[in-house]
């Protein structure tokens, strides 16, 4: 029989299993605090469980490993880069960034991603598989443990289509706010998703708190067909209205990321565009100066056209920011590291040619 994960159960689903080993309920509160609390690695260490009870637990479950394989720290900022390593010899990535508000941690939620994207990086190589909830928790927590920082937000913006891994990522985000493991409110956590229009409608129906980040950076279906496979089953219209229908029913504001490629989505009438469409939904704009990948052959800006887009859609009433960019020295950018690693050796992908 196969092994059970039980880092990646819910309480609820932790419980279950507990009373079907015939074991009273409030075991499973206890596993969960050892856990997700204490974060052991082994069942040996649950002490205040019998000898028996223990081994029990080992002969049906295993806890999930994740090892930090690589570690960068920026001598600009102290933004810290992990590449981890999962039980299966995969590899992704979290980037640990100080703000002032305190650290912000962005995690993985695939190997890989199949969304397409013409100017990212993670996705060059096809999706490889998902992630489980206990190695996206582990991303948090190996860095709360090597860095010693409490970490105070998480954004799910590193390598893979959160939305596309819809259950797993639910699990993980329940466990994560669960008041018997870290306790981190859905509030500061921000889901950044290229725009999966159904599954933005089943967070809406389950009321989440989430910050919702949509990644748009495009002003019209044309340019967005272009760079974003993913338009061509949600055009922009549709994918609007669904983020329309979220803020209203959860009362969470939706922002939205615009990655400036010089030349391509860049221009005084694509600002226009964009402000028109935003109109009236109180909508924030996070622009970004592309991250050139080599492969990609994409082009930023110069900083001052990105200061003009920004003004302009300040002078018709979009808020846009302009992100601060940390970790540039430790290629920070997603996606990037995992990439550098897998070069030198042979690529892991199944199933490719
Ligand atoms: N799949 C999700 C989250 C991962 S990508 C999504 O699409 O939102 C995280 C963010 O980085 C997205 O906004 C993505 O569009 C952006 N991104 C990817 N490659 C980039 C690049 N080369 N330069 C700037 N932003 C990039």
């Amino acid at each position: 029989m196969e092994k059970i994960d039980i880092k990646s159960l819910t309480l609820p689903k932790l419980e279950k299993l507990v009373q079907e080993m015939g074991l009273p309920k409030y075991r499973a509160g206890q596993i969960f605090r050892w856990l997700h609390q204490k974060q052991v690695l082994s069942f040996a260490e649950m002490s205040d469980l019998s000898g028996e009870l223990r081994e029990k637990l080992a002969g049906k479950c295993y806890i999930n490993p994740v090892s930090i394989k690589k570690k960068l720290v920026s001598a600009l900022d102290g933004t810290v880069k992990y590449l981890y390593e999962l039980a299966d010899g995969n590899c992704i990535e979290a980037v640990l960034m100080e703000y002032h508000h305190g650290m912000a941690l962005c995690i993985s939620t695939q190997v890989g991603c199949r969304m397409g994207c013409k100017f990212c990086a993670s996705t060059l190589g096809g999706k490889v598989r998902d992630l489980t909830p206990a190695e996206m928790l582990e991303e948090v927590y190996a860095a709360g443990r090597d860095s010693g920082k409490r970490i105070g937000s998480l954004v799910l913006m590193g390598i893979g289509e959160p939305l596309d891994n819809f259950e797993n990522v639910m699990d993980f985000l329940e466990i994560l706010s669960c008041p018997q493991g870290l306790n981190l409110s859905q509030r500061h956590v921000s889901l950044s998703t290229c725009g999966l229009v159904d599954q933005i409608y089943q967070l809406t129906k389950r009321k989440s708190q989430l910050t919702l980040s949509v990644s748009l950076h495009a002003p019209n279906d044309a340019i967005r067909n272009r760079s974003m496979p993913v338009n061509r089953k949600y055009p922009i219209d549709t994918l609007l209205k669904a983020c329309r229908d979220y803020f209203t029913a959860t009362g969470r504001r939706v922002s939205f990321e615009y990655a400036l490629i010089a030349g391509v989505n860049d221009k005084p009438e694509h600002a226009k565009e964009l402000a028109k469409r935003l109109q009236g939904m109180n909508a924030h704009v996070n622009l970004i100066p592309v991250n050139p990948v080599q492969e990609t052959g994409m082009k930023r800006g110069s900083r001052e056209s990105v200061r003009r887009f920004q003004e302009l859609l300040a002078s018709l009433g979009i808020n846009a920011t302009v992100r601060r960019e940390l970790g540039s020295d430790i290629s920070a950018a997603c996606g990037q590291l995992r990439r550098q690693d897998q070069q030198g050796r042979p690529s892991i992908l199944e199933g490719q040619k």
